[in-house]
C-alpha cells in the first residue's frame, strides 16, 4: 500500500510554494493536492457552513476548493479522497508563521485539521515573503518528512516548521522551539472608498516581544529551522483556581 500524502496550503492552489511542496513529496509516495482556489491567508480554522463546496481539478492536476484551508483538508479526508492520507503537509507558506501568527494562519490550520482528524501533520513556512530561497524550504520539507516516515512519533503530532530564507549552505541546523510572543497587532489603517465610505485595512502583526533562546523567532534569527510542536487545547488550567473562586462569590 503506498504512503499517501495530502498537500494543502492557504496561499491558494496556484502558489509556487504548494507546487514546490507537492513536487518535493512525490518521492515519498502518492501525493494529492487539495487547496483553496483563492489566497485564504489568515483564514485560521474557519469552516464554510453557508454553502456547499466543490472540488475541481486544474490542468496541473491539483484540486481546488471554493473554501478555506480547513475546508480543503476536512473535505478531502472525510469525503473526497478514496483513502485516508498517512500524512498531511501544508505550505510552503509565503512568509513565516511564528508566535501568535499561528492563531490566524491558514497554513497552520490546514495542518491542524489533519491533526484533529488523527493524522500526523506538518505546516511549512518560508520566512520573509517572496519565496526567495524556496529550494532551502524544499530541502527541509524533504528531510522532515523523511524523518517522520523513518521514525514516526508514537501518536500523531502537529509540527509547525519555519524555514529561514537563506541559501542551503547558510542553514545552521534544526532547532526544537516554543512559540515566541508578539506585542499587540498594529491598528487598522483607515482608507476611503471611491464613493467616500471610510474603510479599514487590517494592519501589520505586532512587533516582536519575546524572542529569547528557545523561541521560533530566535531560531530563525540564527538561521536555524524552527520546529515547534503545537497542541490544540485552548483550555487554561492555570486560571481554573482563580475562576473557581470568582464563581463561588458570584453575587
Ligand atoms: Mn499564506
Amino acid at each position: 500500500m503506498p504512503f499517501r500524502i495530502l498537500v494543502s496550503n492557504d496561499d491558494g492552489y496556484f502558489s509556487p510554494g504548494i507546487a514546490a511542496l507537492a513536487e518535493a513529496m512525490r518521492g515519498f509516495g502518492e501525493v494529492t493536492v487539495v487547496a483553496p482556489e483563492a489566497d485564504r491567508s489568515g483564514a485560521s480554522n474557519s469552516l464554510t457552513l453557508d454553502r456547499p463546496l466543490y472540488v475541481r481539478e486544474s490542468s496541473s492536476g491539483f484540486h481546488y476548493v471554493n473554501g478555506t484551508p480547513t475546508d480543503c483538508v476536512h473535505v478531502a479526508v472525510t469525503g473526497f479522497l478514496q483513502h485516508r492520507p498517512d500524512l498531511v503537509v501544508s505550505g510552503i507558506n509565503n512568509g513565516q508563521n511564528v508566535a501568535e501568527d499561528t492563531l490566524y494562519s491558514g497554513t497552520v490550520a490546514a495542518a491542524m485539521e489533519g491533526f484533529l482528524l488523527g493524522i500526523p501533520s506538518v505546516a511549512f513556512s518560508l520566512a520573509d515573503r517572496g519565496f526567495g530561497q524556496l529550494d532551502t524550504a524544499v530541502y527541509v520539507a524533504q528531510r522532515v518528512v523523511a524523518g517522520l516516515i523513518q521514525r514516526p512519533f508514537a501518536s500523531p503530532r502537529l509540527l509547525n516548521v519555519n524555514i529561514p530564507n537563506v541559501p542551503l549552505e547558510a542553514l545552521k541546523g534544526y532547532r526544537m522551539t516554543r512559540l515566541g510572543r508578539r506585542h499587540v497587532a498594529q491598528p487598522v489603517v483607515r482608507v476611503e472608498s471611491p464613493r467616500g465610505e471610510p474603510m479599514f485595512w487590517v494592519g501589520a502583526p505586532g512587533a516582536i516581544k519575546e524572542a529569547g533562546p528557545g523561541t521560533d523567532f530566535h531560531a530563525l534569527q540564527n538561521q536555524e529551522v524552527s520546529i515547534t510542536p503545537l497542541r490544540v487545547d485552548l483550555g487554561d488550567s492555570a486560571a481554573s483556581d482563580e475562576v473557581a473562586a470568582w464563581l463561588e462569590s458570584l453575587p
